[in-house]
């Protein structure tokens, strides 16, 4: 990963996308921005629970700060109300968008639900909007295809992964805007390693189809895919043993049998978890803590 530093701010980029001069990208940590704890410091999301949540004013001057450092500061910019779903949405200027992400009016500083829309992957072909999403251990899969022109961030913790988030975000990208999967540039971020991602059988269950989800049921035909792509390890210590997902690999293998070439595929390698320092980690911090942003926008002219 290629690591940028902007005063206090730092984010990462992929290799592979940065060689796209018409591209704008950034993983930022959560270094540089003006949150206490526990969300210290770059958090650039409300929507954490009622009882305890982040100043908004901090929110946004953070969202500004992340928009300065990649001179994204003068563009619209969207995001999504992230449900753990795998809808897929994309930004148009046909329907209504708020696009104040970093800059909210004064008279409706928070977005309220009915303002922004519910899904975990937002595409968009249209160059001057910026997209952004934010994470906290769920995996950030960034997607570009430099044939027709179209980014997307995706939003993968295993509730989207076992829904099959990877898959639908590149078959949108196809069914919408005529993208080869061939032709997409894919990268894993920083999101909670399989070192440190413990889960319950029951997880197991709903990514190989024992089990369906009460609500949002991933759809059939993703299923065989979802339960191909699943890789679970198990690991021993202290004479007990626990059962562990592979997020990062599981969304490799979704995005592959999608149709994206291994070499176009790749992962940042960092756990979050192992990472808090860098990273906000919701499973290190036991929830209380904030999300780290990632923003992707295409050049007006390039
Ligand atoms: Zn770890």
């Amino acid at each position: 990963m290629i690591s940028v530093h902007h005063g206090p701010q730092r984010y990462l980029q992929f290799p592979h996308l940065a060689q796209f001069p018409e591209l704008v990208h950034g993983l930022f940590t959560r270094h540089g921005g003006h949150s206490q704890s526990p969300y210290q410091s770059l958090n650039t999301s409300t929507s954490l629970k009622a009882e305890q949540h982040d100043d908004a004013d901090n929110v946004v001057r953070n969202r500004a700060l992340t928009l300065q450092a990649l001179n994204l500061q003068e563009r619209p910019c969207v995001s999504l109300w992230q449900i753990h779903s795998a809808n897929v949405i994309a930004y148009n200027s046909r329907d209504e968008w708020r696009t104040d992400w970093a800059y909210p009016s004064a008279y409706e500083r928070s977005w309220t639900p009915a303002s922004i829309h519910k899904a975990d992957a937002l595409i968009t072909q249209q160059p001057g909007i910026t997209i952004a999403l934010s994470f906290a251990d769920c995996a950030p899969i960034l997607l570009y295809d430099p044939v027709e022109r179209v980014i997307s961030i995706a939003h993968g913790g295993w509730r989207g992964t076992a829904r099959g988030m990877s898959i639908a975000v590149v078959e949108a990208m196809h069914d919408q805007f005529g993208c080869q999967p061939a032709n997409i540039r894919a990268g894993i971020g920083p999101a909670i390693g399989v070192c440190c991602y413990e889960v319950s059988e029951d997880v197991r269950d709903l990514f190989l189809g024992r089990s369906i989800f009460d609500d949002m049921p991933t759809l059939p035909r993703y299923r065989d895919m979802v339960s191909a792509s699943a890789t679970f390890i198990t690991l021993e210590a202290h004479s007990r043993s626990s059962l562990h997902l592979d997020l990062w690999e599981t969304n490799r293998r979704q995005l592959s049998l999608a149709g994206l070439l291994p070499d176009h595929i790749t992962l940042s390698d960092i756990c979050t978890r192992c990472h808090v320092a860098d990273f906000f980690s919701y499973r290190g911090e036991n929830g209380r803590t904030g999300r780290f942003p990632v923003v992707m926008a295409l050049k007006e002219s390039a």
